[in-house]
Parts: structure tokens; C-alpha cells; sequence
């Protein structure tokens, strides 16, 4: 993976997490927060923490943002200060700025101004957490669009000893198997003539309505 610099912007919970997970993956970051406690509790994480209001211009000018790769802003219940935040990157150059909004007003307001990426933390967890907990069979999901995703779905009792093309999961339900988990090997672009183990984990891609077809027809059968 290749190195990149961010800067992330507002140290709470969010901010705290990506920056310590940017760090983990080896990445560098700038993190920065008007609140010097938070920032010093940083200091030993971060490849540089600095204390700073990002809605005055002196202070961004200073860090030449416009030579991070993607900034992040990670103030969320301020409104003011997150979109002035937002403006003032963009019109410095940014290449790439993704933004915490807590309430969709906040984002259609930042995608408006030049958020490249939009992101609402609370509520696609709790949507994520109550489609998980809704389902008998759903592990987990990657949002590729608000219509299309990659589902993990643990395979059906019925699907056991079956192969790919016998299930016809393609035909009949417009989904794509794009691999199948067995304890931890990972079988990519499955055969046709490959069985479906008990225990075993599909990965597959299609639409949210497609995947509710299977889950009708699975789901309420083991
Ligand atoms: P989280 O859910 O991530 O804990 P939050 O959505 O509650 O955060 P806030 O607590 O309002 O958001 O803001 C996150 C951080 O951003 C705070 O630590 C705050 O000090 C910092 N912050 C807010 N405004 C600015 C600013 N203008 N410049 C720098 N830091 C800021």
C-alpha cells in the first residue's frame, strides 16, 4: 500500500479512531484540534499533532493543506465551523476532502460547497447494525451504492452439498457469487461445479431488493 498524508481535523471519537487506524495502516497524519488536552493526547499517535482553529485561514495557510493527499473533517455537532472548514480546503486546493455530517441537512450543505465524500457514521451503523440484526443470514455488507452492495450472507442449511450452478443463484436472483469463505480460506471467483459447505460464507454482489428476494426465500427455512 502506498504511503499518503492526511490530515484529519477535529480529534473526538471519529477523528481519534481513523486517525489511529490511518496510523496502523502505515500512512502519516496530521490531526488537529482546537482542544490542546486533545491534541496532546494524541501527540504520541499521530505523526504530527497540532493545536489549531481550522476555521481561521492563517492556520491552514500555515500547514499548506493543499499537500496532504485528502483531509478529513471530523467536527461534527459544530455546523459552522465544519462547513467553514470544508469551504476554506476546497478553495485551498485540497485534492480530496471526505467530511462527518451528523444530520443529512449538514451533508446536502457540504456536498453543495465541494465535499468530495460525505459520511453520516451514527446513522450507517445503526442501519448496518439493525439490517444485521434484522437478518437470519446476513454477516456483514459493503456499500458500493445506495442500490448495489457486497453482501456476506452465511449460506443456507438447504444450500449445503449443493453446487454454484445447482443453486442458480445468478438466474434466479440476479446475484453474483464473487467468493465463498470456508473457516479461513477464501475460494475467489468460485466454479460452477463448486459445493457449498455447512458453516460457509458467501460474498456476493447485487442489488439491496435482489438480496431481500433471497433472504425471503432462505431466510425463514433453516
Ligand atoms: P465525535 O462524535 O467524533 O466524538 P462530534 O460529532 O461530537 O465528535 P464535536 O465534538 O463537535 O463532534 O467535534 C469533534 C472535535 O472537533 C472536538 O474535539 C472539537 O474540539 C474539534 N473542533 C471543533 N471545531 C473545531 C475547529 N474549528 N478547529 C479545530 N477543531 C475543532
Amino acid at each position: 500500500m502506498k504511503k499518503k498524508q492526511f490530515l484529519v481535523i477535529g480529534l473526538g471519537r471519529f477523528g481519534t479512531s481513523l486517525t489511529k487506524t490511518l496510523i496502523e495502516n502505515k500512512h502519516e497524519v496530521l490531526a488537529i484540534d482546537r482542544d490542546m488536552n486533545l491534541v496532546e493526547d494524541m501527540a504520541s499517535i499521530a505523526t504530527q499533532a497540532l493545536q489549531g482553529d481550522s476555521t481561521d485561514e492563517d492556520v491552514l495557510n500555515e500547514l499548506q493543506v493543499q499537500e496532504f493527499h485528502h483531509a478529513i473533517v471530523a467536527i461534527g455537532d459544530n455546523l459552522q465551523d465544519s462547513i467553514l472548514t470544508t469551504l476554506l480546503l476546497k478553495e485551498m486546493g485540497v485534492p480530496k476532502i471526505t467530511v462527518k455530517a451528523n444530520s443529512e441537512i449538514h451533508g446536502k450543505v457540504l456536498t453543495k460547497i465541494g465535499a468530495d465524500h460525505v459520511v453520516y457514521p451514527e446513522r450507517d451503523m445503526a442501519i448496518r447494525l439493525a439490517r444485521q440484526l434484522s437478518s437470519d443470514t446476513l454477516v456483514d455488507y459493503i456499500e458500493l451504492s445506495p442500490d448495489y452492495n457486497v453482501f456476506e450472507l452465511t449460506a443456507h442449511s438447504s444450500m449445503r452439498g449443493k453446487t454454484i450452478s445447482e443453486l442458480n443463484i445468478r438466474a434466479k436472483y440476479g446475484l453474483t457469487i464473487l467468493a465463498i469463505k470456508s473457516g479461513n480460506s477464501m475460494n475467489v471467483s468460485p466454479k460452477a461445479d463448486n459445493t457449498i459447505q455447512d458453516g460457509d460464507i458467501l460474498l456476493m454482489l447485487g442489488s439491496n431488493q435482489d438480496i431481500q428476494h433471497m433472504e425471503e426465500k432462505y431466510g425463514r427455512k433453516r
